[in-house]
C-alpha cells in the first residue's frame, strides 16, 4: 500500500506516520527527515539544502524527485510506503505518479490532516524540537509556501478520487483512529 500523508506544517504528519508504520508494517519516507540528516552529516546534499530549509522554502523539484526515486527503488519499499512531506508540488506529484506507474504501482490513498492555522502555529511553537525553521517568522513562510504551492497537490489527488480528509484536531489516538477507519 502506497500512502501519502499530507497536510500543512504542524498538522501531525510525523506523529501519525510513526503510529502507521507499526500498524500497517510499512516503511516511512520523510523527505524533511532525509534533508535534516544530510545537513547534520554535512553531505553535499546537506550543504545544497541548508539555506533553503533554514528559510522555510522548498527544495527544487528535481532534487527532491531524484532523491525520492532513488529511495523508492530500494527493496525496503517493495510492499509500499508511507510518504510524509512528499509530494509538495504538483510537479512532484506528477513525477511520483509516473515513477510508480513505471514500476506497476500507484498511490493507494491520500490522507490529508485538517488543522486550523492558529492551532498549527501553536503546535509548532510548543513542540520544541529545536528545528531552525520553527521560529514564528519561518513558520509564516512555511505556511505561505504550503498555501501557494503545496495545497494544489490536494486537487491533483482529488481528481483521482484518492483523498481522505481527516479532522486533525483531537488526541493522537483519536486522530489515528480516524485514519485507520478511513483506510479500512
Ligand atoms: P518537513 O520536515 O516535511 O516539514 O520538511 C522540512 C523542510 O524540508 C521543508 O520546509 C522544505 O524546506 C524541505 N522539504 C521537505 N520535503 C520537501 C519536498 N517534498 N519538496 C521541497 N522541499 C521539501
Amino acid at each position: 500500500m502506497n500512502i501519502i500523508l499530507f497536510g500543512p506544517p504542524g498538522a501531525g504528519k510525523g506523529t501519525q506516520a510513526e503510529k502507521m508504520i507499526s500498524h500497517y508494517n510499512l516503511p516511512h519516507l520523510s523527505t524533511g527527515n532525509i534533508f535534516r540528516e544530510n545537513i547534520k552529516n554535512k553531505t553535499e546534499l546537506g550543504k545544497k539544502v541548508t539555506s533553503i530549509l533554514d528559510a522555510g522554502k522548498l527544495v527544487p523539484d528535481e532534487t527532491v524527485v531524484e532523491l525520492v526515486a532513488d529511495e523508492l527503488k530500494k527493496e525496503t519499499y517493495n510492499n509500499g510506503v508511507i510518504l510524509d512531506g512528499f509530494p509538495r508540488t504538483v510537479k512532484q506529484a506528477e513525477a511520483l505518479d509516473a515513477f510508480l506507474l513505471e514500476n506497476g504501482k500507484s498511490v493507494d490513498a491520500f490522507i490529508t490532516l485538517d488543522v486550523p492555522e492558529q492551532e498549527l502555529i501553536n503546535r509548532i511553537l510548543s513542540r520544541g524540537q529545536g528545528r531552525s525553521d520553527d521560529t514564528p517568522e519561518k513558520i509564516k513562510t512555511r505556511l505561505e509556501v504550503y498555501r501557494d504551492e503545496t495545497e494544489l497537490v490536494l486537487n491533483h489527488y482529488m481528481k483521482k478520487d484518492l483523498v481522505k480528509e481527516i479532522d486533525g484536531v483531537g488526541s493522537i489516538e483519536e486522530i489515528f483512529e480516524r485514519i485507520t477507519s478511513a483506510l479500512s
